[in-house]
């Protein structure tokens, strides 16, 4: 039986593997804000489980069936993600927090249904990709904003759906994936960038200039 937190566990592996961290005992218990010791004891009944290739002191990995699970919850949560925020106008910066808690209750039966519904999609509202139901994961090419040079013409391709505040401050620039925008100047010392986004101007601060990926525009 796996539980909610196991599940939650399997995401934020996932997630940390996707940026490029390796995932040890505690870079997992700062990102999941728990002792390093529950850390331990919950990746050992990971590892019980077969989802997970444990070492104490070394990173975790996850085994082909942990993997797999994974994909199942993070296609839980995007799909559900899109559809609340497609067929309920939840707003954007609403759908992750309710997703989080639909993702492990979600049958796969609704799960198809959802999918159907939404013409099999690509991306959750965040610019994240929906794994298929075979587990494939179609990442497109981006960078983070604030590596970009001033004067690159950039389209937004993904923003991190976890802080709401951020995700509506973003909204109010209109900052969602798809969205165009130069990178018109930038302080030095992380300071803030200048955005055209349509006919506006923005100067987006640092820190929120981190959660957003882009791409050139041809
Ligand atoms: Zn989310």
């Amino acid at each position: 039986m796996v539980s909610q937190a196991m599940q939650d566990y399997l995401k934020a592996i996932y997630k940390l593997q996707r940026e490029g961290v390796p995932v040890s005992t505690s870079v997992l218990a700062n990102y999941l804000n728990v002792s390093p010791a529950s850390v331990t004891s919950m990746c050992k009944k990971l590892a019980d489980l077969n989802l997970l290739e444990y070492e104490p002191y070394q990173g975790v990995r996850f085994s082909k069936a942990g993997e797999k699970l994974a994909l199942e919850i993070v296609r839980h949560h995007r799909l559900l993600e899109l559809y609340l925020a497609e067929a309920l106008n939840v707003p954007w910066d609403k759908v992750h927090e309710e997703a989080e808690k639909l993702e492990h209750v979600l049958s796969e039966d609704l799960e198809d249904r959802i999918a159907a519904v939404l013409g099999n999609p690509q991306f959750d509202p965040h610019g994240a990709p929906i794994p298929t139901r075979s587990g494939d994961v179609f990442q497109p090419q981006s960078e983070p904003l604030i590596n970009m040079g001033v004067g690159d013409k950039l389209v937004v391709v993904e923003v991190d759906d976890e802080d709401a505040a951020l995700l509506r401050y973003l909204g109010e620039m209109s900052l969602y994936p798809g969205t165009n925008l130069i990178l018109l100047a930038r302080a030095p010392f992380d300071g803030p960038l200048t955005l055209q986004v349509g006919n506006n101007q923005y100067d987006l601060g640092y820190q929120a200039a981190k959660s957003i990926m882009v791409a050139p525009t041809k």
